[in-house]
């Protein structure tokens, strides 16, 4: 999490996982809340390794909150045994989150759900997203006596919450947090015997409805909800607010103006392949990118390839338009922790040459498409594209499935710092020798558009420059780490 005081520097902070239950009240049988939470954050710790955490409430007792966190995965939540002690036998509301946080602050202090006690009542509440006005909410919010345990931007949502409940209702509360601040969130509060669900107008994350055995379900990505058993209702619209109880589900428009800009790095990279986000396969999303970039950069090889996992269906979709075969060139080592959010450069690279290894006998004495969604930093580039030829690939064609990732993302998405995005520091020939590449291309602005939906109905902030919140953003802080 940003320290929110301060100027927020041009980095990006964080990516996360939110999943809800709320029980229907006249439901005969039902499953344990805390089990159905604990399957949906496993389906969703794609968005975040940092922590999880899970909070459970009751609809008779308005102060009843029980709280169990931790740091590390979803399994480390379940082996300290919390998730086991909280009481589910009461039909009631529970909510999860898994974080991913990029440098510092992934300790357990940060982790969700952000919980707090009004006069009315418990409050817990989940966040997926990143708030642009949370700096001067906070110092208002300060002045005004509220205390902050955490850097989170996710707490400034909380006070402000806590401060409309004495006079208002639950609903209304929430409504009035959600007026003030501007971003990107994608939100889950259980407050007053009620499951409160909102996304921003812009719908920048996803979130979605879904319905199983005595349960609504609120989740971040539809393959959490597939995970646990339940059906797929519909997407919270941009906007919306939705409102679970014991007496049924809801959902009303803000009467502020909307307009869907879904996050395309959902898409590209960060969503599950089996997700469905606004109507639109996150699958088919990619092997349509795929096809397009031959289209639009073709080259002739003897085998195309994908960087797994998430270069794969874009290289199934370029295989399938150019007749190149699809096959492995590479093997990727999945118990290497994640080498992205590693704090240094030298430790990325260390991390990174372990993490693949390439199939020399697929590769030997042929000519490589490599195919991957996205380059931030070029690292993962430099280093593949020296296995390939060190294993005897006679040539090596990079095809990138997103365009430059060129400017910072202020919604969630974890870009580093504008001066290390490699796609800002040098044009496509220099990224090429750089890269070590024969040829090198990204897709273009308007092919990724095409390949999501043939409109525009998405945030391309990291590609463009331009955002979807009209907000002043934050403060750059050139080159600064
Ligand atoms: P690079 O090595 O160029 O810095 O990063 C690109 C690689 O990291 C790609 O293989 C892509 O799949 C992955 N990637 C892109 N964006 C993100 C992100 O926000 N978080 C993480 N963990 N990985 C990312
Ligand atoms: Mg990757």
């Amino acid at each position: 999490m940003p320290d929110s005081r301060g100027p927020l520097p041009d980095k990006l902070h964080e990516e996360c996982g939110v999943f809800a239950v709320c029980a229907k009240g006249n439901a005969e049988s039902r499953k344990n809340p805390v089990e159905l939470v604990l399957g949906g954050l496993t389906a969703l710790q794609h968005r975040g390794q940092e922590s999880a955490g899970i909070a459970l409430g009751g609809f008779e007792d308005p102060d009843r909150l029980e709280l169990a966190r931790a740091a590390g995965l979803v399994t480390s939540l379940i082996e300290t045994g919390e998730p086991a002690r909280l009481s589910s036998g009461e039909a009631g509301i529970a909510l999860g989150h898994v974080r991913y946080s990029t440098t510092g602050g992934s300790g357990i202090e940060n982790a969700q759900p952000l919980v707090g006690h009004s006069r009315k009542g418990a409050v817990a509440l989940a966040h997926n997203g990143n708030l642009v006005n949370s700096a001067i909410l906070r110092e208002l919010l300060e002045d005004g006596g509220s205390l902050f345990r955490t850097e989170s931007d996710s707490e400034v949502m909380l006070n402000l919450i806590a401060r409309s409940l004495p006079k208002k209702s639950a609903l209304e509360a929430v409504r009035d947090a959600i007026r003030t601040v501007q971003g990107s969130y994608a939100l889950v509060v259980m407050t007053g015997g009620m499951l409160i669900a909102a996304r921003d107008k812009n719908g920048i994350r996803p979130l979605c409805v879904g319905e199983t055995d005595g349960y609504w379900v609120v989740s971040s990505e539809t393959c959490a909800l597939d995970a646990v058993g339940a059906a797929f209702l519909r997407d919270v619209q941009p906007g919306e607010i939705v409102v679970a109880d014991r007496d049924g589900i809801s959902g009303s428009n803000r009467e502020e103006k909307t307009e869907t800009r879904t996050c395309s790095f959902e898409y590209i990279y960060f969503a599950r392949p089996d997700s469905v986000i606004d109507g639109i396969g996150v699958y088919g999303a990619r092997v349509r990118s795929g096809r397009k970039l031959f289209q639009e950069a073709p080259v002739e090889a003897d085998l195309v390839s994908g960087v797994p996992d998430s270069g794969i269906p874009a290289a199934a979709g370029f295989s399938e338009a150019s007749g190149i075969p699809y096959g492995m060139a590479l093997v990727k080592n999945r118990y290497v922790g994640r080498s992205f959010i590693a704090p240094d450069q030298e430790d990325r690279e260390r991390r990174v040459a372990l993490k693949h290894n390439a199939l020399k006998e697929a590769v030997y004495g042929k000519r490589i498409v490599l195919i991957d969604d996205s380059i931030v930093r070029g690292t993962t580039m430099r280093s593949l594209v020296a296995k390939l030829r060190g294993a005897g690939a006679t040539e090596v064609h990079i095809r990138i499935a997103a365009p430059p990732v060129a400017y910072p993302c202020y919604f969630g998405i974890d870009t580093p710092y504008r001066s290390e995005l490699i796609s800002n520091r040098y044009e496509i020939g220099e990224l090429t020798k750089q890269i070590d590449a024969d040829s090198m291309a990204f897709l273009s602005i308007d092919g990724l558009m095409e390949a999501l939906a043939g409109t525009s109905r998405f945030c391309t902030g990291c590609f463009a420059g331009v955002y979807p919140v009209g907000a002043p953003l934050p403060t750059e802080v050139e080159g600064h780490v």
